[in-house]
């Protein structure tokens, strides 16, 4: 796997081994002389010798702190002091931590010769009489010594190569980023081999057949770092080039005296890869064996890189189109609210309505190449560093800089470019400013989307804005809603009820019921309430409670003596479009014993309208079965007017802004006269709603209009007040 390579040009022959460091400490001039001249052609293997000297403890403790890399110390015991060599030996070993070194202690007095017990705790190779050192056996003792020093070096440094290459693998398989694993694998490779990070990292994507030479670089550093995400042709140094391509081209690794390169083939599943290192040395067997589990490794760590990077695309690109998907704008965007004010970016989401009718009408294939066409157009409008992403059918969100995301793409995209399969259709868009925005990264997608739909259910089209105080108000009604879900289902809701009076005497003949709800004590306006328990369908229930309650108090009533009086019931649409719905009703009045035309229902006129048809015929069903039908808020629709005479409606309630007209003079009155008019001709009732004064009741009264509610005669009051009114008024006549 590994092979070695000479330096090309620079002839053959045996490359000059550094040489090795040996201190000799010693007050004795005369031995340190001689043990030089002893010394002075020696080698060990290759390597020449280098000999440094002491000529005290003090001074060796210095040269040592400066040359980690003495490999040998022959070290005199008695110097300054009798131990002064101990002295020394138990600074290396213990201050220095310099475990490697080998220590020959010399001595010129035989009886100073330390206890067995303390060569070996200070590890001390040998001991030897000066008087014994003659030539050969000094330089077979230095020999000895500097043998054990490479191996027990050597052990060293497999055990800490070992280590890290553990620590190493461990972190290079949670990278996730082909350039930050490069990176990594650089770094750790130079610490390893304990030489400057000063390489590169190339990578061949393999699309099969694709040449070696189409590798691109994904890492550098070094003198190299200028060179990342270049291709792997653009290294001037034709050496290198050369090699790396030579390492891909053979999948083997390949050492020169000054470099390193080393292959990874991906498992044959990911990517393969070469590495450059600069060494500006040869590697020895020892490095090569650690290089050869590094290799291992690291290859592991590039599947991993690989199949995450492949994961990464399936799970945040998007299939049709290879441009980010939704999960991947969520990524950036959750990002972006990390960030502090002032972000100075915004979200767009642009919708296509178009999409959906090409597609059914054209083909799938057609829908396709308009959102092709869709996504072309909005890279052009919104450029990098945009992040341009379809989120599902034909809507897209773009996010990016609120300068870049001013332009508006409804315009931009309708007015288009000329390169069109089909020219842009129904576009509309929501910009939501993330500096207005306070929330979650999922709601902000969410946002969008609401207010789009909302714009469409508007009928509009176009470019709205997000505003912060909508989402607020939005979030109390949700709040809002939930409280009413509990009242509901507790039973909370109650009643109250607001006479009709006869403009003619006075006298009471009928009431309506309002349903009142109260949160901590607090009523809620039913105006606030009502639109919240329409848009959730609380409604229903609601309403089915109401009535139940409306039938309560018409038994009451019955009891209190007052069996004629009728009561009317607000229903709203929703109710009404429940096919049981009169079923139901008819169960109900059974069960309490109430004949239906004591139950009047009021259904607004805008509701009646707005759901013709349906509303139509359950109408028809309840007039058939006898219930007394109102228009209520008469007069507030434009359409009222023309199709009231084909409902089967009973009574019309002149909507109070109709009756607050009535005395401020003018020519408005004039709706109210219409109105009652109206249901003079088509043999309906008119209640005039919100009468407030006497001389509102007096006109309605003049003009016609028999029956009139409102805060003149009563407010809404709860079933044991109105039941005492009813005692206390003047009969009908
Ligand atoms: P509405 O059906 O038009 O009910 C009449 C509203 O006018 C009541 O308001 C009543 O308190 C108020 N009103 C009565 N006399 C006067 C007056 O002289 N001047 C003024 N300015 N207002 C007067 P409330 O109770 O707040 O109800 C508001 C609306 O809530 C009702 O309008 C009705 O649309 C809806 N609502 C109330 N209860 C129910 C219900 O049980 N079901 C349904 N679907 N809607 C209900
Ligand atoms: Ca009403
Ligand atoms: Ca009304």
């Amino acid at each position: 796997m590994f092979e070695f390579r000479e330096e090309p040009g620079e002839g053959t022959g045996a490359v000059a081994a550094a040489p090795l460091t040996v201190l000799s400490v010693d007050d004795d001039q005369a031995f340190q002389q001689s043990l030089r001249l002893a010394l002075s052609d020696f080698r060990f293997n290759d390597s020449p010798l280098r000999l440094l000297t002491a000529s005290s403890a003090a001074e060796a403790e210095a040269l040592l702190a400066d040359h980690p890399d003495v490999s040998a110390i022959l070290l005199d015991v008695v110097m300054e002091t009798d131990d002064a060599g101990l002295r020394l030996v138990r600074a290396v070993r213990e201050q220095l931590g310099n475990s490697e070194v080998r220590i020959v202690l010399v001595t010129g007095q035989p009886g100073m010769a330390p206890m067995q017990q303390t060569l070996e705790q200070l590890d001390i190779s040998d001991y030897w009489l000066k008087t014994d050192l003659y030539r050969e056996r000094l330089r077979g003792i230095v020999t000895g010594t500097l043998r054990t020093w490479r191996e027990i070096r050597a052990l060293g440094r497999a055990k800490r190569g070992l280590q890290q290459i553990v620590q190493a693998g461990r972190q290079l398989a949670g990278l996730r980023d082909l350039g930050e694993f490069s990176r990594h694998v650089l770094l750790e490779l130079a610490e390893l081999l304990e030489v400057p990070p000063d390489g590169l990292l190339c990578v061949r994507v393999d699309q099969r057949d694709a040449p070696p030479a189409s590798a691109r670089l994904v890492g550098a550093a070094g003198r190299f770092a200028p060179l990342a995400m270049r291709p792997l042709q653009d290294i001037d140094d034709p050496m290198i080039r050369d090699l790396l391509l030579e390492a891909l081209t053979r999948r083997t690794a390949i050492g020169t005296p000054s470099s390193q390169v080393l292959f990874f083939d991906g498992g044959g599943l990911a990517p393969q890869a070469a590495v450059y290192l600069a060494t500006e040395r040869s590697l020895d067997e020892e490095e090569h064996e650690l290089l050869r589990v590094f290799a291992t490794h690291a290859n592991a760590g590039l599947v991993s890189v690989d199949l995450a990077a492949r994961l990464d695309q399936v799970a945040y690109q998007d299939g049709l189109l290879g441009i980010p998907n939704g999960n991947a704008l969520q990524r950036e965007l959750e990002l972006v609210l990390a960030e502090p004010h002032p972000r100075e970016r915004s979200l767009l989401v642009v919708d296509l309505d178009q999409y959906t009718h090409v597609s059914l009408a054209l083909g799938p294939e057609q829908g396709d190449l308009l959102l092709k066409d869709m996504a072309r157009r909005l890279h052009q409008v919104y450029p990098p560093p945009c992040l341009v992403a379809r989120l599902h059918e034909g809507t897209f969100g773009v996010l990016g800089p609120s300068a870049a995301l001013a332009v508006d793409p409804v315009a931009a995209l309708e007015q288009g470019d000329g390169e069109h399969v089909l020219p842009f259709l129904g576009v509309d868009a929501v910009r939501v400013d993330l500096d207005e925005y306070r929330g979650a990264a999922r709601g902000a997608v969410a946002a969008g989307l609401t207010l789009l739909r909302k714009l469409r259910a508007g009928g509009a089209h176009g470019l709205v804005e997000y505003r912060a105080e909508a989402e607020a108000e939005n979030r109390a009604r949700f709040l809002e809603s939930r409280a009413l879900y509990q009242a509901v289902r507790e039973d909370r809701i109650t009643i109250e009820l607001q006479p009709q009076v006869s403009l003619e005497d006075g006298a009471i003949v009928g009431a309506e019921v309002l349903a009142r709800w109260n949160e901590d004590g607090v009523p809620v306006p039913p105006a606030r309430f009502i639109p919240i328990a329409e848009a959730s369908g609380l409604i229903v229930p609601l309403g089915q409670r109401v009535i139940e309650q409306a039938c309560g108090a018409l038994r009451a009533m019955a009891q209190a003596g007052f069996p004629d009086v009728p009561v009317s019931v607000n229903v709203s649409p929703l109710q009404l479009r429940r096919r049981e719905f009169a079923e139901e009703l008819v169960e109900l009045l059974g069960r309490h014993g109430i004949a239906p035309h004591r139950l009047e229902i009021e259904i607004t006129e805008g509701a009646v309208m707005s759901d013709y048809q349906a509303g139509r015929e359950m109408l028809a069903r309840l007039r058939r079965l006898g219930f007394p039908i109102a228009v209520d808020d008469f007069g507030t629709g434009y359409s009222s007017l023309r199709y009231v005479h084909s409902l089967p409606v009973t009574r019309l309630k002149l909507d109070r802004h109709f009756t607050a007209e009535i005395g401020a003079g003018g020519a408005e009155s004039s709706v109210a006269d219409m109105i009652i008019a109206l249901g003079r001709r088509l043999d309906l009732g008119v209640v005039a709603e919100g009468v407030e004064t006497r001389s509102q009741a007096e006109w309605l009264r003049t003009h016609g209009c028999s029956c009139g509610q409102g805060y003149l005669f009563a407010r809404p009051e709860p079933l044991e007040a109105f039941i005492a009114r009813l005692r206390a008024a003047p009969l009908a006549g």
